[in-house]
């Protein structure tokens, strides 16, 4: 059965060039789409009206990171830093996941993301504990009903008398997530279409513990089993052992616009002009590296390499993109400003 519906009179901030941002503005969604945008606009009288008044209609927010798994533990780790967060987060909570916890924090952080706005995120999905919990993860975001890209990670919690996990798993068959993912690109992504909700992405094994024909492989196997976005985290500002991972991607010519960097903070310059030269994508989070020490979220706005969102973990800060967004204008000014050189001569 179609249906029709129009917001009306609202503030429409398109971020479109010729369109603009529009005030006292109608929007008229027929079927799930957007058919037309401007002020006035006829409607069926069959339409559901909403009223858009002192209201500001925008498209939604795209966020590049975040492992929704956490949301249970939202703001657990407001004081972390990195270390803190990588002992307490990964190794203990995550290690103590149910496959019940696993589903209730991408189900309800899903829903957190569209009650914020977030109508597209990609899920940078640790807590694979057992193939039962990547099921889960999976249901947790088909149940919210968002747009999302679920990147299954390489990374293992560790097993611990009491954990989760299953020893005798991972040390039998290290490996066997790696097998687990073609299993859920069967059995979850098998059309794998643009306009699917939900598709499939590959999160690498944390790339400065791992060594670079590894990270290669695990590149190649995402790709040949159609893995949409391959992530992981790099440079960490001043957690950054110089590994120089992307350069030594880019001399492999591996390099493409499905690698997406989370951080980056200290990535060199070689490293920044191959991820603009290939059209790879820098997941910034303001928010979460100032707080853990990563140094300046990343301001190489002149060379093409734009952050393709700000977002942030789900346990140390909040789900707010507006509030990430505006961190990152702040800070990206702060570094304008330090390079400026002040002439203390006409200021006095
Ligand atoms: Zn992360």
């Amino acid at each position: 059965m179609s249906s029709t519906i129009i917001i009306k009179n609202a503030t429409v901030v398109s971020v479109d060039d010729v369109l603009g941002t529009i005030p006292n503005c109608d929007v008229l969604v027929e079927d799930g789409l957007i058919k037309a945008v401007g002020p006035g606009l006829g409607y069926p009288p069959a339409a559901t009206v909403l009223d858009g008044t002192n209201a500001i209609v925008s498209p939604g927010f795209i966020d590049t990171h975040r492992h929704t798994w956490q949301t249970q533990l939202k703001t657990i780790g407001a004081d972390y830093v990195l270390s803190d967060y990588i002992l307490n987060l990964r190794q203990i909570y995550g290690a103590s996941y149910s496959v019940h916890d696993a589903y209730l924090g991408n189900f309800c952080g899903a829903l957190d993301s569209i009650d914020n706005g977030i109508t597209y995120l990609i899920d940078h999905s640790h807590i694979a504990n057992s193939p039962d919990h990547a099921d889960a993860a999976i249901r947790g975001l088909q149940d919210a009903r968002i747009r999302a890209t679920f990147c299954y990670a390489m990374y293992a919690n560790p097993h611990w008398s009491g954990s989760c996990m299953e020893k005798e798993r991972e040390e039998a068959t290290p490996d066997w997530r790696l097998e687990d993912v073609r299993r859920v690109a069967t059995q979850f992504f098998a059309t794998s279409q643009p306009d699917d909700l939900l598709r499939l992405g590959f999160a690498l094994s944390e790339p400065d513990m791992t060594p670079i024909d590894r990270l290669v492989h695990e590149i190649d196997f995402a790709r040949s089993i159609g893995c949409k976005v391959i992530t992981g985290h790099f440079n960490f500002g001043k957690w950054d052992p110089g590994n120089f991972i992307v350069r030594q991607f880019a001399q492999r010519g591996i390099l493409g616009p499905d690698l997406l960097f989370s951080h980056g903070n200290t990535m060199a310059d070689d490293e920044l002009d191959a991820i603009a030269k290939h059209g790879c994508g820098i997941s910034s989070t303001p928010d979460t590296e100032f707080q853990m020490g990563m140094s300046h979220p990343h301001s190489r706005l002149e060379i093409g390499a734009v952050p393709k969102s700000q977002m942030k973990r789900a346990s140390n800060v909040p789900m707010d993109d507006v509030k990430a967004t505006r961190d990152y204008m702040v800070d990206t000014i702060n570094v304008i400003n330090q390079r400026r050189k002040v002439n203390r001569a006409k200021l006095s």
